[in-house]
């Protein structure tokens, strides 16, 4: 990661490029894995309930943030039936076009369409019950994730959750040049995230996906 912070630029550019050619739909949304959407969703679901309620504590269900959206594939199965409103943050324009008709009737609960890479990105302060972030992690640079995370962590509601699930590597840092991303070892993932000032409350990895891929983890932070 070091290496490349010079090259911080192409790095992005690069990333861009690749999406702004990848057909929006769930399949292309998961390069091609669009038969484990339905596993991934399920275990999200199943990990999601576990802060949801009406407990003191409890997480609220008033509005959420899809980070690196995509097309809407998990505000459609996951956010927009537990949240009342969801906004879409992502990079590529023609995925959030896309989103408006996917998400059908829900769409209209969606409050802001947000066409920007999170590294720019700014979330409106004390906004959010919850913080998705999906497979996208690899796309920012250790710097920019953390200051994002940061930024992530100033826009929650009290007792608000930010979550991050994505691929881990088993050893270090495993660079991916046909999408210009990373994967990271998930120790490193979570020094990220403690470097951004947050703990982390609850942490699952992702049964039942196929054997082939990386390990995906799940981790809530705050
Ligand atoms: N999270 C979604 C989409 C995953 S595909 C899902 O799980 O279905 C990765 C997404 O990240 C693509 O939509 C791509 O456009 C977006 N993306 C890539 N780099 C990004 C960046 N720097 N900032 C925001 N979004 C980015």
């Amino acid at each position: 990661m070091e290496d490349m912070a010079g090259d911080e630029t192409s790095f992005y550019s690069k990333a861009e490029v690749y999406w702004r050619d990848v057909s929006p739909t769930v399949d292309g949304m998961l390069g091609g894995y669009g038969r484990i959407s339905n596993i991934d969703i399920n275990g999200s679901k199943a990990f999601l309930h576990k802060f949801l309620g009406d407990g003191a504590g409890q997480t609220g269900r008033g509005v959420a943030l899809d980070c690196g959206a995509g097309i809407g594939r998990i505000s459609k199965r996951l956010l927009l039936p537990l949240f009342g409103t969801v906004d879409l943050v992502d990079v590529t324009q023609e995925f959030l076009d896309k989103a408006r008709t996917y998400l059908e009737e829900d769409g209209q609960r969606v409050g802001h369409f947000f066409c920007s890479g999170l590294q720019d990105f700014v979330p409106e302060s004390g906004r959010y019950d919850v913080i998705w972030i999906q497979w996208v992690i690899g796309h920012l640079t250790d710097d920019h994730l953390v200051e994002f995370l940061r930024r992530c962590q100033g826009a929650l509601r009290p007792n608000g959750l930010i979550l991050i699930k994505d691929n881990m590597a088993y050893e270090g840092v495993v660079p991916d040049e046909v999408d210009s991303s990373v994967c990271r070892e998930l120790p490193m993932v979570r020094s990220l995230a403690s470097r951004a000032g947050l703990r982390i409350v609850h942490e699952e990895q992702q049964l039942d996906f196929p054997k082939e891929i990386y390990q995906v983890h799940t981790l809530a932070l705050r």
